[in-house]
């Protein structure tokens, strides 16, 4: 980014304007040609989202309706080697198949 020292005019090089092809690129809004080299400062955001996975358990039970109940209850646990998480006690996470959802953040302080 590039500023006008004359007007303060803030914006990108490719922006100036020369009114014929012999002259000197300017400023858009007032034709200047000092221009600054301005560095936008950039920030840390630490960010948070919700993301849909993918999960498996196997119940035993004598109907779906009971499956269901007892899959209800049971914790969700990341599935990874060497975790000794069962997929006859709770439920595997193995995959992500979602977009981030619900996206927000705020800026990171120096500590
Ligand atoms: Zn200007």
């Amino acid at each position: 980014m590039i500023e006008c020292q004359d007007c303060l005019w803030v914006g990108e090089e490719s922006e100036l304007i020369a009114p014929t092809s012999s002259d000197e690129p300017g400023c858009p809004n007032c034709g200047g040609t000092d221009f600054l080299d301005v560095r936008i400062a950039m920030k840390w955001f630490d960010m948070s989202c919700a993301v849909t996975v993918s999960a498996y358990t196997q119940v035993e039970a004598e109907t779906l309706e009971d499956a269901i109940e007892i899959a209800s209850e049971r914790s969700m646990e990341l599935s990874f080697t060497g975790s000794g998480n069962d997929s006859k006690e709770v439920w595997l996470v193995d995959d992500i198949d979602g977009e981030p959802q619900n996206i927000h953040g705020e800026e990171k302080h120096h500590d």
